[in-house]
């Protein structure tokens, strides 16, 4: 098949979450067909299972403008810019209205499972540019399904593959048994039945990012209602405390991101949550009574828990990707000229520089990872980078070089950059980590 005979075909997005939606909003904008396939029942359905949480992003920086300039002639009215929204909101006020406004455009129930060239594995060279893209779908009905697209946009996110407990980056012995006490998700409080497994009860929570600061503010709110007299939290990190632990408090542009921080710090100075450093997790055995028990690789034991909570991070699900030819950073697993700019044992600022089609192309010509996808491993990512990449992406696959490479974005920092941190006062610790010194990690991205 020549390279015209492929300009008819649609232009795949896979997963109808804010980048992916945002992506077919230019694609059309720009007069290309897109097809959005989201293995979920309902658009935003990864955003959805966080419902709960509310975003540190308001609403004025997680609409983006070409779907704004879709719905704006459904009537939709964008809510106030300066007031946050929870998942559940941003999935059920913006994310589906967008998704019925792109109408036959996107199919639910339609999981991808695997996408190459037509007829052609990740070795065959001969004619590989002018060949389609095969897209393989699984259909909720049982159906299987082989498409055909002339580019693929990967916005899969990487909700559905959280990092383990292991420190390793492989699941600790024992996690997968101690499943019935584990989540890799931040406890909705709201659901009597989670809030009865939390109440009263000794939770550990594994992580250091804004998901383990949501989930110990909201451990110690429920300590503070009394419910259940002794509701106990071990905060287990790998590393030990340092400035930059809590983020960037009031110095963070992004105040509400801010704050989960100072949350978090004052969960463990008021005591509702003991900080265990230098530990990092290797196998969780279980009482007699089946509490599990986590092991550090320095053979400490931790009192055993009721509960496990793991927010250690979330990574790529690349497997569908395997016939594609991707250059991809071996730390990050993001795109190799993107991967520099947003990598956390350099950076903590959250400020990226500008990228688009060229930082996220591959050496598979047509093929783009965007979104939360894009950062691979990386912790950072915004709703206005996705925007913007997915805005120079439609771009580029529309032939306008010139406006797919004028790319823009300015993120708030934060904090945690040119900032010393937030002072350490109190922060009771167990534990035998090795020292951190503040700005570790915080190299300065503006300057
Ligand atoms: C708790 C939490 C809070 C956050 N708060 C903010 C914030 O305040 N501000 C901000 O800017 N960002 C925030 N983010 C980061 C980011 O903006 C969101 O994660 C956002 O949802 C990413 O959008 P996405 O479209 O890239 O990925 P997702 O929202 O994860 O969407 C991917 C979609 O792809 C679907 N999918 C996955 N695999 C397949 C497959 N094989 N086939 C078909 N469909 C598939 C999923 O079901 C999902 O619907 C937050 C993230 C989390 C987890």
């Amino acid at each position: 098949m020549n390279a015209t005979a492929t300009e008819h075909l649609p232009v795949v997005v896979v997963g109808a979450g804010p980048v992916g939606l945002a992506a077919a909003a230019h694609l059309l904008d720009r007069g290309l067909e897109p097809l959005v396939l989201e293995t979920g029942s309902a658009a935003g359905a990864a955003v959805r299972e966080w419902g709960h949480v509310r975003l540190f992003s308001p609403w004025g920086e997680v609409v983006d403008p070409a779907a704004e300039k879709l719905l704006a002639p459904t009537g939709w009215v964008r809510p106030d810019a300066a007031s946050y929204p929870t998942g559940r909101d941003w999935a059920e006020h913006y994310l589906q209205p967008l998704a019925d406004a792109l109408g036959e455009h996107v199919r639910y129930g339609a999981t991808v499972t695997g996408v190459a060239r037509a007829g052609r594995d990740r070795v065959l060279d001969a004619e590989r540019e002018t060949q389609p893209f095969v897209v393989h779908v699984d259909h909720a009905d049982g159906r299987q399904e082989r498409l055909y697209a002339r580019a693929v946009v990967d916005a899969s996110g990487t909700w559905r593959t959280p990092s383990p407990a292991g420190a390793d980056g492989l699941p600790a012995l024992g996690e997968h048994t101690a499943a019935d006490h584990v989540t890799y998700r931040v406890p909705d409080f709201d659901d009597p039945a989670v809030r009865a497994r939390h109440a009263g009860r000794r939770t550990a929570v594994l992580g250091s990012g804004a998901s383990a600061f949501t989930a110990l503010a909201s451990l110690a709110d429920l300590a503070r209602t009394g419910e259940g007299t002794d509701t106990k939290t071990v905060w287990v990190l790998r590393r030990g405390i340092s400035a930059n632990t809590f983020g960037g408090g009031e110095a963070d542009q992004l105040p509400a991101r801010g704050a989960l921080g100072l949350a978090a710090k004052a969960a463990v100075e008021a005591g509702h949550a003991e900080a265990v450093t230098g530990f990092r997790t290797t196998e969780i055995t279980r009482t007699a009574d089946g509490r599990p028990v986590l092991v550090g690789e320095d053979g400490r034991q931790l009192d055993p828990v009721d509960e496990v909570v793991v927010l250690t991070g979330l990574r790529p699900d690349l497997s569908f990707l395997s016939e594609l030819r991707l250059a991809l950073d071996e730390r990050l697993q993001a795109p190799v000229a993107l991967a520099p700019l947003i990598d956390p044992n350099q950076h903590s600022c959250g400020t990226v520089y500008p990228h688009g089609h060229r930082e996220l192309s591959h050496p598979e010509q047509g093929v783009y990872l965007v979104g939360m996808k894009s950062y691979g491993r990386a912790p950072t990512f915004l709703a206005l980078t996705g925007y913007e990449q997915v805005r120079s992406v439609a771009a580029a696959l529309a032939g306008d070089l010139a406006s797919a490479d004028n790319v823009e974005l300015t993120l708030p920092e934060t904090g945690v950059c040119g900032g010393a941190g937030l002072p350490l006062t109190s922060v009771a610790t167990s534990g035998n980590a090795e020292p951190v010194t503040a700005g570790q990690g915080g190299g300065c991205c503006g300057s």
